[in-house]
This record gives structure tokens, sequence and C-alpha cells, in this order.
């Protein structure tokens, strides 16, 4: 285990599939803090919206999000087999169907909606209230949790990253192409970094993790080097 000063709040942004999710899970089991997936929450906004028909291939129905938001119960418990934290919408286990194409094909124009936006960085700042958390995203060092002592902005070549997202349906025996992955993430990242509200954008403060060359270990390792030198008792 590795102590710090103090506690902090972590925040990783970056683009898609680039292993901002691997390396905040590893650094929270590391400092015994507790990881959120903010993408999880928009992911499980989304799910709620198809299965009520606001949300289709290429549509969304913003006034329908807006007026029903408030219904959208998202929680994240503790999956005591594995240890980690499992989606809960509505007070059903999602965390299988929000990985989903349909879910991953439809999340980015629902992540625009600046009303899903507020109420995601509400409950997500409520989760951070006692610091000792990691939080991963797109807007969490700029939006969420300016404030945040260590920002890493987690970056990797495009090829590199729907290898990676390739090897992982091919687990999970989830049929798919490399190039339906690759225009899923090149989609996800444009509409990501140029929608109007908290586009995804690296903070000033943040630093810079290309991990294209890196492997999970070297890129686990390089970050507690990097919290070591900074942030050790
Ligand atoms: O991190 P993940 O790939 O699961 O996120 C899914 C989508 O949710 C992103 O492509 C983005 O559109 C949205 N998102 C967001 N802000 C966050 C986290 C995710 O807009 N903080």
């Amino acid at each position: 285990m590795l102590t710090l000063k103090k506690d902090i709040i972590i925040a990783i942004d970056g683009y898609s599939s680039c292993g901002k999710s691997t390396l905040a899970k590893s650094l929270a089991g590391i400092l015994k803090y507790t990881y959120i997936d903010s993408g999880a929450m928009y992911r499980a906004v989304t799910l709620y919206g198809l299965r009520n028909n606001y949300v289709r291939t290429g549509f969304v129905d913003t006034d329908k999000m807006i007026q029903n938001i408030s219904n959208v119960k998202i929680e994240f418990r503790l999956n005591e087999e594995t240890l980690r934290n499992e989606l809960w919408l509505n007070g059903e286990n999602v965390e299988d169907e929000i990985r989903g194409m349909e879910v991953a094909n439809n999340v980015s124009p629902v992540s625009t909606i600046a009303e899903v936006r507020k109420r995601m960085v509400f409950l997500q700042q409520e989760m951070g209230k006692n610091k000792s958390i990691v939080m991963d995203g797109r807007d969490i060092g700029t939006v969420v949790f300016p404030e945040a002592e260590l920002k890493f902005f987690v970056t990797a070549d495009v090829d590199v990253r729907a290898q990676r997202r390739y090897k992982e349906f091919k687990e999970k025996n989830i049929p798919i192409t490399i190039e339906e992955i690759k225009e899923n993430i090149g989609q996800r990242d444009h509409i990501d970094a140029t929608r109007k509200e908290s586009p995804l954008r690296r903070a000033e403060d943040a630093v810079i993790l290309d991990n294209s060359n890196l492997s999970r270990e070297g890129q686990l390792e390089w970050a507690i080097n990097y919290i070591k030198e900074h942030f050790s008792s």
C-alpha cells in the first residue's frame, strides 16, 4: 500500500478506450481509494433513454431526456465477489449492458445535453466530498474537480486503442470488427471534444500520459512513481 501525505482527489481524463479506467482502478486499489467511473453514469443515462425510446440510433429526444433525468437513479454497488463497483440503474444491475455497442454508439450525443451533465456533475461532486477518490472521465479535471490535487490526461494512438478494445470484446465473445470499434472511438472523440458543454480537453495543470507504447503495468508504474515523487509521505 502506498500512503500519501494527505487525502487527495485524482482526476483522470482522456480519449475513449485509452486505458483510463484500468489505471484508475489500479491506483484506487493501491491507495485504498474509491474508484468512480463517470463514463458508466453517462452510459446508464443513455441506456435509460434507449429503453424508453427517447434515444434511437442517430436520434435523441432532448426534451424527454431532460424531463425524465430526475427519474434516473444511479448507484454504484460493490460486487462482493469481484470487489468492483458496479452500476445499478433504478435498482437493476446494468454493468454488462452499458458496455455494449448500442450504448457506446449513442452515449456521446446524450452526453452533450447540458441538463444531463449538470445532474451527473452534481452526483460526482457529492461522491468526492470526502476526497480519497479516483475518478475518470472527460471533464473531471476541468469541471467536476477543478481543484483536484492530481490530474492525469491520458492519450494513446487510435490504432493501439482500437486493438485493445477489440481484444476485450473478443475475450467476452462479442462479435465485432476492428473497423466498427475504430469508427465508434473516432466518433465519440470528435463529439466529446467539440461539444459546447464541458468538452473533453486537458486541464492546464494535468500531466499528460501517452501510453501508446506502455503496457498496463508500465503505465501503472509510471503513475505510481509520479505519485511517490509528488505526494508520498
Ligand atoms: O469513459 P467511457 O468511454 O465509458 O465514457 C462513455 C462516454 O460518456 C464518453 O464517450 C463521453 O461521451 C461520455 N462522458 C462524458 N463525460 C465524462 C465521462 C464520460 O461526457 N466525464
